[in-house]
């Protein structure tokens, strides 16, 4: 392997370090904690074990870390009589709703209803439309976690062929406007983009986000680049694996994220990153 390794798990760990030690200097000076709120509506497996590791987070930095676990078939107007209470309690600073939403729900009419600065995800239209004029508040988790696993790197990132591969809400397109923010040149793939292959071995930056098990094989890739990866996936054997080829992509690439280990633990600490933010901007105002 050629590779370096870079270490999601050991860097969130400093990340949490730092907002824990931040958190006490706020409580210290008698500021009460940043709250971080987080509603599950319905029983998703999956939902269920990133709502667990995200309430045991904000609680090891010292947060106030409340969850609302919602039934399966509970009404929209429910969902956003409890956002609106939630916007006005003074004491929270983030709200999280746990993605999917059961089918009843409305999405972006929920994400809407989140005050922007309490929209710890990044999701809110507003939080996005500051993204895309270079003018950020609260960014999106995951691209904004994976910015700073590349600032680890110490490699300049100006000027970089960057190859995103996904272009959804959550991953693709913010993670596209981080890369572009801080200037690289970006390419955006997608089910739809032709040659693929062909631009992937031309980047010097590639994000896997895509959903597939191992679909980047080390022979498209550039020796040298920086590989990120961001799928999760769960193999037929119970084991997860990203969206790259570790054992081939690691052959040739100069650094690489692992799965896990990797992209996963940042975005969880990148979300206690933002509600500290929140936190400190609603203190400010007060
Ligand atoms: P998504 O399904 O919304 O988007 C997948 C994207 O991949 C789409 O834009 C689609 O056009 C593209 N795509 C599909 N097939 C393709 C192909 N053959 N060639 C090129 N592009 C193709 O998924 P998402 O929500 O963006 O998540 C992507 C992956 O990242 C999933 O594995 C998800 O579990 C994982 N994820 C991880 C984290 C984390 O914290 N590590 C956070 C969010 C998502």
């Amino acid at each position: 392997m050629s590779a370096q390794i870079l270490d999601g798990k050991a860097i969130a760990a400093d990340l949490r370090k730092t907002i824990q030690a931040e958190v006490s200097a706020i409580t210290a000076s008698g500021q009460r904690p940043p709250g971080l709120a987080v509603i599950l509506v319905g029983d998703n497996p999956a939902s269920q074990v990133y709502v667990r590791n995200k309430q045991k987070a904000c609680e090891e930095v010292g947060f106030l870390s409340e969850l609302i676990r919602l039934e399966a078939d509970t009404a929209q107007d429910e969902l956003l009589t409890l956002i609106d209470e939630l916007n006005e309690r003074e004491e929270i600073d983030g709200i999280l709703v746990q993605l999917p939403l059961p089918e009843q729900i409305d999405e972006e009419t929920v994400i809407e209803r989140i005050l922007p600065t309490k929209d710890v995800d990044g999701f809110h239209p507003y939080n996005v439309g500051r993204l895309v004029l270079r003018m950020p508040l609260l960014r999106p988790c995951t691209p904004k976690g994976v910015m700073t696993m590349l600032e680890r790197t110490g490699m300049e990132l100006a000027g970089k062929d960057a190859v995103i591969i996904g272009q959804s809400n959550i991953v693709g397109r913010p993670m596209a406007l981080e890369l572009l923010m801080a200037r690289c040149t970006i390419t955006v793939c997608h089910s739809r983009t032709k040659n693929l292959t062909d631009k992937i071995r031309g980047a010097d930056i590639v994000v896997a986000a895509v959903g597939r098990p191992e679909f980047v094989q080390g022979d498209w890739i550039k020796p040298g680049a920086i590989v990120i990866d961001v799928g999760i996936n769960r193999k037929d054997d119970g084991k997860l694996c990203g969206d790259v080829d570790f054992a081939s992509a690691s052959e040739v690439a100069g650094w690489i994220t692992p799965v896990p280990g990797g992209v996963g633990p940042m975005t969880i600490a990148t979300l206690l990153e933002n509600t500290l933010q929140a936190a400190i901007l609603h203190n400010s105002d007060t």
